[in-house]
């Protein structure tokens, strides 16, 4: 890159999203050594610095330079909820006016932080907020970074794990998802073990594909919902064309080449998905498979006429799993004192 054309352009390099090639190359045009680009790194990725004035082994003249030719993005935050189980959640804006939800969710010696990875979504599932308005756009890595870094922050303590349960589909936001793991994965970045890092998908089968064959240790969560065909269509229209037949094989793929043990999650819908035919298909999908199902209470969506089925169902769903040697848990609310308009944010987490 030249620094007459980025100045022509009036485009200046994201420090956030751009290459380390490109931030040295930028350095070099400027006359700078090698090594700065490792510096400024740093207070990006580590330090979370939000503007180069922070950058205080950079000199005063250097900053001034740099102002010219980058951008380091920046989140603003223009809402909170605190839970009184210690939850927050955070209503996050970027540069361009778009905003989305994290949660940061706290227990002893462990800070959990639930990230979007784009703004809307274009799944359009019946039960989620998010879906109802369709997909703005997607974020970029930096964007789904910084929202870790800023609830880190706020909490002032270590996030342990990361899950990407927040808006939007990340397997439809795939390279942005999973440059976005790497830098969270890397001790240059937040340094979050592989495994403690989890995806969440409605299943787009193709992205799990590749998604088995990255090198990591990230962990993968799908949102099965119904492992009956013709209710899951009604459900999840967004991913009709991805089969449940076709899921079941290229999980049982996934599986044979990582080792690791999926996650699937299930809310229970009052007279949906709750039956005994359902729970039926439910078992026939999961058994004799290597499988966690995380059992959810329904988030009431405001304007919605789905509403959660009973917390005995949720037990007698877990009950019948274990009877054909499922694993399965119901997940634990929390912040649920906070915000139902949101109606996926508050109560997805456990020991991830
Ligand atoms: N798009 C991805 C990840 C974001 S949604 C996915 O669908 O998996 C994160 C989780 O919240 C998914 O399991 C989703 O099915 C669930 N969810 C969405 N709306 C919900 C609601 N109203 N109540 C409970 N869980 C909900
Ligand atoms: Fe999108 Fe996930 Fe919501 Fe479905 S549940 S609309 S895939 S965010």
């Amino acid at each position: 890159m030249q620094t007459e054309d980025v100045n022509r352009n009036n485009e200046k390099l994201d420090l956030r999203n751009c290459t380390h090639g490109q931030l040295e190359t930028l350095l070099a045009e400027l006359g700078q050594p090698k090594f700065r680009a490792k510096q400024i790194e740093d207070w990006v990725w580590v330090k979370n610095a939000t503007s180069l004035d922070q950058m205080t082994n950079l000199s005063k003249a250097l900053r001034a330079e740099l102002a010219d030719y980058v951008t380091l993005g920046g989140v603003e935050e223009i809402a909170r909820q605190v839970s009184q189980d210690g939850s927050r959640k955070y209503l996050l804006r970027f540069p361009d006016g778009v905003a989305v939800e994290c949660v940061g969710m706290p227990s002893k010696n462990r800070l959990a932080v639930c990230v979007s990875t784009q703004a809307g979504c274009a799944m359009g599932c019946a039960f989620c907020a998010t879906g109802a308005s369709g997909l703005t756009r997607s974020l970029t890595a930096g964007e789904i970074y910084e929202q870790v870094m800023h609830v880190r922050d706020d909490f002032n303590t270590r996030v342990t794990s990361v899950v990407m349960m927040g808006q939007g589909e990340p397997m439809m936001n795939y390279d942005a998802t999973l440059a976005a793991l790497r830098r969270l994965n890397s001790p240059e970045g937040a340094g979050i073990g592989a495994r403690h890092l989890t995806v969440s998908t409605c299943g787009v089968i193709p992205m799990i594909k590749r998604f088995a064959n990255e090198p990591e240790q990230f962990t993968l969560a799908v949102s099965l919902h119904s492992a009956n065909q013709s209710t899951r269509n009604i459900l999840m229209p967004g991913v009709k064309k991805y089969s449940l037949i076709h899921l079941y094989d290229v999980m049982g793929e996934y599986v044979d080449k990582t080792g690791r043990r999926p996650t699937y999650e299930y809310a229970l819908i009052q007279g949906v998905n709750d039956n005994e035919d359902e729970l039926g298909a439910l078992c026939d999908f999961c058994r004799g498979t290597l499988a966690h199902v995380n059992i959810i209470q329904l988030n009431e969506v405001p304007g919605s006429k789905l509403k959660p089925a009973s917390p005995e169902r949720a037990e007698e769903f877990v009950a019948r799993l274990a009877s054909v040697g499922v694993e399965a848990t119901i997940r634990n609310s929390r912040g649920a004192d906070i915000d139902a308009a949101c109606g996926q944010l508050r109560q997805r987490m456990q020991e991830l």
